[in-house]
């Protein structure tokens, strides 16, 4: 086995990361004053190193030093050169990306298969938003009087940014990436569990020629850093990736300062089977949607809809498949499925499929190493409707399989609950496809498919999925507001207490 204290000594080292977690403030790492944290080694279920929480201190720095190098530099660069630096960012983190993938599947303990594929994400990213950095401009507005309107579309100052511990270079870069764009700085706060690679990727994106304290990482805790950091008067919005019930709370907070927030939250996404789809298609469709990363993404195919007639054959095949994947060492290229990303996490699985079990549904897991963090795919049927592991969020490699008998039961279902994020259909009805797609709550809906994702479409929820929308232009639209300037053109102005002004 890969001697993992060494190997996370050498990629700390090739990052120039120091020897343990710490924050990036104003170009320097730095220290925490607050709590020590302890980070787990998810394959051995050990803990491998610690570091101190940034805390309100170092809270405050991050947005000083965001406000003053957006105001001073960034603000004033040219659309061109926040393109030129950003592809630059871009080819940086290419670079870098087999050690940044390295990094990320140590402490997340995801497959390094998957986080190759997350890195090369980021450079994507990087990429895309490089491109609209000097094609995003206001318009020209016809209004009835006198005057040329013409928008502006302008940064909002220092954003910031909380990211989950499931995907956490993937969602530092979709994130990061637009918020420069778009003529922001940047103060971001990985989950405490997973800080480590949000650090590398705004050192290597400083060592690529951006300027100094534009963006900056806070490694630590939600309620000591990320309450200081929404508070803080220089953050003009709140940019939250994360669980329903904290996204609540992060959204109470800044709604008390009045600063807007992006919601990218939970899902309980239907993944929906009927009976003329092509099943091995939809068999596999369905083992990626639910089993891949262990089943910590938040489109998740959590719910796997077929229809009655095809429910044994089908739960066999996805049976089948889930029986050969292979589960195991995240650092190991052959695996596919790595442990849960902590130990909190792992109990919560175990308890909602405990009381699965309990209720008389039937169980179907593949195997799991003996070791580590290790959920064994399962296939729960027969759930009574109304058990927790129905309707929350369980975030883990486990499908609950729910038989339907036509279009409009299936919608029903998928409609139930307070998520609103992803889903799909597998159909050969190209009709019916379409009439599901249309009526099915979603912000993202695959049809014979299920989880692409890319940087150029939008992608958001509603209800207890959150609100908002990152990715595309719409992501690109969030970072900024327009404003719209008035021009007297008329001679004499035909409207000098403005339009229609007043009667007296
Ligand atoms: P979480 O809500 O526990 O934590 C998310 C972040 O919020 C972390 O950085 C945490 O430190 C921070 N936080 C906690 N309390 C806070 C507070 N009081 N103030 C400010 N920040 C605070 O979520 P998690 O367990 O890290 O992530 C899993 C969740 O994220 C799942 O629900 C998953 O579906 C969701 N997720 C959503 C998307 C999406 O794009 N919709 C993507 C990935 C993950």
């Amino acid at each position: 086995m890969t001697d993992r204290t060494a190997l996370f000594r050498d990629v700390m080292a090739a990052l120039s990361l120091g020897e343990r977690p710490a924050s990036w403030i104003n170009g320097s790492l730095r220290d925490g004053a607050g709590d020590e944290i302890e980070l787990i080694d998810p394959y051995l279920n050990a803990p491998f190193t610690t570091y101190r929480d940034a805390s309100a201190a170092l809270a405050a720095e991050a947005a000083e030093a965001a406000a003053k190098s957006q105001a001073i530099w960034w603000r004033d660069y040219s659309h061109h050169d926040r393109g030129q630096i950003m592809q630059a960012i871009a080819r940086a983190v290419q670079e870098k990306a087999e050690t940044l993938a390295q990094l990320e599947a140590l402490s997340a303990g995801k497959p390094i298969r998957d986080c190759g594929v997350e890195v090369a994400k980021v450079v994507e990213m990087f990429a895309y938003y490089a491109g609209w950095a000097d094609k995003t401009h206001g318009e020209v507005i016809p209004v009835p009087s006198g005057h040329l309107v013409y928008t502006l579309r302008e940064p909002i100052g220092v954003v910031f940014q909380i990211t989950p511990w499931n995907a956490p270079v993937f969602t530092a870069g979709w994130q990061i990436a637009p918020a420069i764009a778009a003529g922001n700085g940047v103060v971001i706060k990985p989950s405490e569990l997973t800080p480590i690679t949000t650090v590398a990727l705004a050192m290597i994106a400083e060592t690529a020629g951006l300027p100094k304290g534009l963006v900056n990482v806070l490694a630590g805790l939600g309620p000591t850093a990320g309450t200081a950091a929404i508070e803080h008067p220089n953050v003009g919005k709140v940019i939250f990736v994360g669980s329903p019930a904290t996204g609540r709370r992060v959204a109470a907070s800044a709604g008390a300062a009045l600063k807007e927030t992006v919601l990218e939250l939970g899902g309980k996404s239907a993944n929906i089977v009927f009976a003329d789809a092509d099943l091995s298609a939809a068999a596999k469709g369905a083992q990626a949607a639910i089993f891949a990363g262990a089943g910590q993404s938040c489109v998740a195919g959590s719910r796997l809809l077929v229809q009655r007639e095809i429910v044994d054959q089908f739960r066999e095949r996805v049976a089948d498949g889930m029986a050969r994947l292979s589960l195991g060492d995240p650092l190991d290229e052959a695996t596919e499925i790595g442990p849960v990303g902590n130990r909190a996490q792992a109990s919560r699985i175990d308890a909602m499929l405990a009381e699965a079990g309990a209720g008389g549904a039937r169980l179907t897991a593949g195997s799991a190493p003996e070791t580590g963090l290790f959920i064994a795919p399962t296939i729960i049927s027969d759930l009574k409707a109304d058990a927790p592991a129905a309707n929350e969020e369980i975030f883990g490699p486990v499908v609950t399989l729910i038989p339907f008998d036509d279009e409009a039961e299936a919608i029903e279902i998928a409609n139930r609950g307070v998520f609103g994020l992803a889903g799909a259909v597998w159909t050969t009805d190209v009709g019916r496809a379409h009439r599901i797609a249309a009526n099915v709550r979603a912000g993202t809906f695959w049809i014979n498919s299920y989880k692409t994702i890319h940087v150029s479409a939008p992608f958001g929820g509603s209800g207890a999925s959150g609100y908002g929308r990152s990715s595309g232009l719409e992501g690109l639209a969030a970072y900024s507001r327009p404003k719209a300037v008035w021009v007297e053109t008329a001679d004499p102005p035909r409207t000098p207490f403005g339009y229609d002004g007043p009667s007296g």
